[in-house]
């Protein structure tokens, strides 16, 4: 098993945060830095780091983070008009917290990704 994370301790109830939606495979709460109007992370109960440590097992979890997504999508009234899901993966990626987790963000028309930063 990996090593906890803050999104462990969240998860476990131990550090406070703003949870929308929790079930047996995935934990959901706002962000505390938010980059949009809505901005909620839907983060793995299971601490697997990142995208490349996931393994064949964890299809069933991984498959139920957009599960989750599209309920929050609805719950806020936004399927049709919609909204960006970003996986970070590894320090090229921008990924600050080692414990998979898909941002949903939402809040009117999203600007572009954009190329890597300049060194
Ligand atoms: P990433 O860069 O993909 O690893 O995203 C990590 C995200 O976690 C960032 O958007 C942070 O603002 C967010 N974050 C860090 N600590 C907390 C926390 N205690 N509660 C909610 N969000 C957090």
């Amino acid at each position: 098993m990996a090593e906890e994370t803050i999104f462990t301790k969240i998860i476990n109830g131990e550090i406070p945060s703003d949870i929308v939606y929790k079930d047996e495979l995935v934990t959901a709460f706002k962000d505390i830095s938010p980059k949009a109007e809505h901005h909620i992370l839907i983060v793995t109960n299971k601490p697997i780091p990142t995208v490349s440590d996931v393994e064949p097992c964890d299809e069933q979890m991984l498959g139920h983070l957009f599960i989750i997504a599209r309920k929050i999508a609805t719950d806020l009234g936004i399927e049709k008009s919609g909204y960006r899901l970003i996986v970070n993966c590894g320090p090229d990626g921008g990924q600050e917290v080692p414990h998979i987790h898909m941002h949903f963000l939402a809040g009117g028309k999203l600007g572009g990704l954009g190329f890597p930063q300049k060194q």
